[in-house]
């Protein structure tokens, strides 16, 4: 066969492969941006767990009309600029691919104003034809982005849908992780018109504690152990479970700078913190690594489920220290035990 150029929507239904698994990964896309954006209020309704319609709606910045389709292109980012942007990334977007890819498989509709505008603008696309008509709408500043009939164009992959019921349960797990990390953010989740998920606001040190009552369970929120460690431009901080806390649940939340990664060595230092001190079981814990974002490549993944640290060795053992310090404060270390 002779090699031809990709159509444009071609290229984007193919990308949209890696960023647009299932109705869950595209309320992720969304929701960072509407956090990328700066909302403090992030509404998400589902119906029928998403194949039928997923719309996220933010009070964040907004988007000028005349960045409506270029938003809906590909490799278009307010984000990045420069490949020195892109060392020192601290928003969850900048690949400027996920709303034109989950566009390529959906019916998608864009509704946004900014702050500077006195009426909203809508745009839609639909699966192979980019946008767009631009029409006014009505609209507080913010946007509400609108994904309907996910996967339409792509039956292949709409066979490969759950049933609504586990759909909605990856959104909703999805949203736990989100709401650990942004405790400071209001989200509201629906699923066919009903609330399912209120997580207010959490401005207080009892506020905090509810939301993490509400995301790992009471018993976790009143009896883990606080992390809180800063040293050397580093910052570790969180919850990990008491050993003394006997309930089993599979919490196992890493944050870096922000973003909730997958990580073997943060598993590992944790064992290794609790093996130390005697106790055998992996508890559950909720952490968030802060750092220089020079120091992490967030660019491995296009999920961007993982990181890649500079020094990694360095990381490990900070994170170690850190939790020997809060077990040390509970209890004594097994080997001065058997020293005497
Ligand atoms: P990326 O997030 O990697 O930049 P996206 O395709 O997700 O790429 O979004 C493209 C651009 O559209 C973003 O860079 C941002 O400028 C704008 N955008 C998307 N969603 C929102 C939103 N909810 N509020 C404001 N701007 C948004
Ligand atoms: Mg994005």
């Amino acid at each position: 066969m002779a090699i031809e150029q990709l159509p444009p929507q071609l290229a984007n239904q193919i990308a949209a492969g890696e960023v647009v698994e299932r109705p869950a990964s595209v309320v992720k896309e969304l929701v960072e941006n509407s956090l990328d954006a700066g909302a403090t209020k992030i509404e998400i309704d589902i119906e029928k767990g998403g194949s039928k319609l997923i719309r996220i709606r933010d009070n964040g910045s907004g988007i000028a009309k005349e960045e409506l389709t270029l938003a809906l292109s590909r490799h278009a980012t307010s984000k990045v600029h420069s490949l020195d942007d892109l060392e020192a990334i601290l928003s969850f977007g900048f690949r400027g691919e996920a709303l034109a890819s989950v566009s390529s498989v959906s019916r998608l509709t864009l509704t946004s104003r900014t702050e500077k505008q006195s009426e909203a603008w809508q745009a839609f696309a639909e699966g192979s034809q980019m946008a767009v008509k631009i029409v006014p709408a009505a609209h507080p500043q913010g946007s509400t982005i609108e994904v309907a009939d996910i996967f339409f164009n792509t039956p292949a992959r709409r066979r490969f849908l759950k049933s609504d019921k586990t759909e909605f349960t990856h959104i909703d797990e999805w949203l736990k992780r989100i709401a650990l990390a942004r405790t400071e953010i209001q989200f509201v989740l629906s699923h066919n018109g009903k609330v399912v998920r209120k997580y207010r606001a959490a401005n207080t040190e009892i506020q905090l504690q509810q939301r993490i009552a509400q995301v790992c369970g009471k018993s976790f929120a009143e009896q883990a152990l606080t992390v809180a460690c800063e040293h050397d431009g580093l910052s570790l901080s969180g919850y990990i479970q008491s050993p003394n806390d006997p309930v089993q649940t599979d919490t196992h939340y890493f944050y870096v700078n922000g973003r909730l990664v997958r990580d073997r060595l943060v598993n590992h230092a944790v064992k290794q913190a609790f093996n130390e001190f005697g106790y055998q079981l992996t508890p559950n814990f909720v952490l968030k690594l802060d750092l220089d974002p020079h120091q992490v490549d967030v660019n491995v993944h296009p999920a961007k489920h993982e990181v890649r640290f500079h020094q990694a060795r360095y990381i490990h053992d900070y994170i170690l220290q850190a939790l020997q310090s809060v077990l040390a404060q509970i209890t004594q270390p097994s080997v001065l035990a058997v020293d005497d």
